[in-house]
Parts: C-alpha cells; structure tokens; sequence
C-alpha cells in the first residue's frame, strides 16, 4: 500500500506554528528522502473575515493571509511531492463552517473543524464539563458539519476527539454507540466527507502512543467508518518538519485493513 499522503499540517501561517516552519522547512522535513510523501496538503487555520463571529485568534487567519501560501510556494523546491493549499476551516459555535462559498473555492480543499471544545466561551462554553454533555455537543457538531454545503472536497479533521477533555477522554468516546457513530459516518459518506486519520487515534495499540487508554475507542470508531464505506485521508496535524507522526498513521491504516481505494482523492 502507498499512501504516502498528509493533508493536516501547519506552516508558519497558522498563529500556533512556530516562525521557522516556512512552506519550505515543512516540504523538505516531510517530502525529502526516499520515503518522503507524495502528495502534501498544507491547511493552515482559517476563519474567513466576511463570516462574522470569529476570535481575536483567529482574525489575522483570515482567506488572504492563509491564501499567501500559493505565493510562497511558487518558489519551494517540492522534492517531486504534489502540493496542496488547503485550510482548517472552523466551524462557528451556532453550527456555520467559518468561510464563504466564493471564498471555499479559492482552496485546493478544506478541512472542517467541528470539535475544538478547548476553545472555550468560544466554541464551547467555559462551563460545559459534564462528559455527557461534551459527548453530545461533539456528535451535534460532527453531524452538523458533514451538511456543510461547499464548492471544494472536504474532510472532518480530528473526527469527535474531545479537545482538552484528557481524564473524560474514554468516558466520552465510549457513550458514543455503535449505532451512532453509524448514522454520522452515513452522512459523512452521504455528504462526501473525508474521514480524518488524525494522531488522536494513537493509542495502545501502536508503539509510539502518546495517548494510553483511548485507542481502542478509536480503533472501534474508525472500524464503523470503514464499514460504513467512508474514504480517509491521513492528518498528522503536525505544526513543525516531524514526519513520524505521518508514518506512524499510515502503520495505523495497515493495522485497520484500510486499503489506497479507501483514501480520498483530494
Ligand atoms: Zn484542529
Ligand atoms: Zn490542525
């Protein structure tokens, strides 16, 4: 299998990416050398200016500013690696993917983000704590997102990983039933969304887990996903040239039996 692939990464344009990971740094860290990935797509964090409701955080992120990637790529050496613009759109609290229609059609593809419950008295409220609660509000957002109507092909990044709920973690992915999950990734195969391989779902399993104790929930979510008929796509979500985290998810689609045919083809 060859699915030397990443559409989840960060350059320097993202406010949580450190100034020396230019397009450049990050292509030569994760396109050089002989198994370096085919195809790279950059999706630096997006909340598009003519959509209101945005944060101070995310108002110098805005269509133009993630846009001056294409800029800067035109002189890269890309290592034979085909190179994507894409973005990690937000997903507005209200339930509204955070770019406008025009504007979704400048990228080569979006990712939509619908689960980042550690922005709070943002996305989420400060006061929302109960695992039952956060459970909902994810798989709510999750279906939701999937309905996103845009005029590029889409992924869910880090599908229902509960952000900043590291003790709950388990408690919240496991309420979510079989059954569920199997009516998300019906609208997720239904409304043609990408489902993400993320690094979340590092877990017991693999050697280099960083997140003891959730991975088999993940390897039950995916496992659905797969059986629903979903196309996935790797998302490191690496912010520096660190390809492991790449790597380590491609071992993680041999270990799920997902095959190239199920990737998406962005
Ligand atoms: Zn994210
Ligand atoms: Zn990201």
């Amino acid at each position: 299998m060859d699915i030397r692939s990443d559409f989840h990464t960060h350059t320097n344009l993202s406010s949580c990416a450190a100034d020396e990971v230019t397009a450049q740094a990050l292509i030569d860290g994760l396109c050089g050398g002989s198994d370096g990935l085919r195809v790279l797509g950059i999706s630096n964090h997006l909340w598009d200016s003519d959509v209101e409701g945005g944060s101070e955080w995310y108002a110098p992120q805005n269509v133009k500013h993630v846009l001056s990637l294409r800029k800067e790529l035109e002189s890269v050496d890309t290592h034979g690696a085909r190179v994507l613009v894409g973005a990690e759109v937000e997903f507005s609290s209200d339930c509204r993917v955070a770019v406008t229609a025009e504007h979704a059609a400048l990228f080569d593809y979006l990712l939509i983000t619908a689960n980042h419950v550690h922005m709070k008295n943002f996305i989420i409220p400060a006061s929302m704590t109960d695992p039952d609660e956060v459970r909902d509000f994810i798989v709510k957002r999750f279906l939701a997102a999937c309905d996103a109507e845009l005029p590029v092909k889409c992924g869910i990044c880090h599908p229902f990983f509960p952000m900043s709920f590291p003790s709950s973690e388990n408690e919240i992915l496991s309420g979510i039933s079989d059954e569920q999950y199997g009516e998300c990734f019906e609208k997720a195969k239904a409304k043609s969304k990408s489902i993400e391989l993320h690094s979340s779902v590092f877990g017991p399993h693999l050697p280099h887990n960083n997140r003891i104790g959730a991975g088999d929930e993940y390897v039950r979510m995916i496992g659905i996903a797969k059986e629903t008929g979903c196309t996935f796509h790797i998302g490191s979500d690496v912010h520096k040239p660190f390809a492991l985290p790449g790597i380590k998810l491609r071992e993680f689609a041999e270990f799920m039996g997902i095959t190239e045919y199920q990737m998406t083809d962005f």
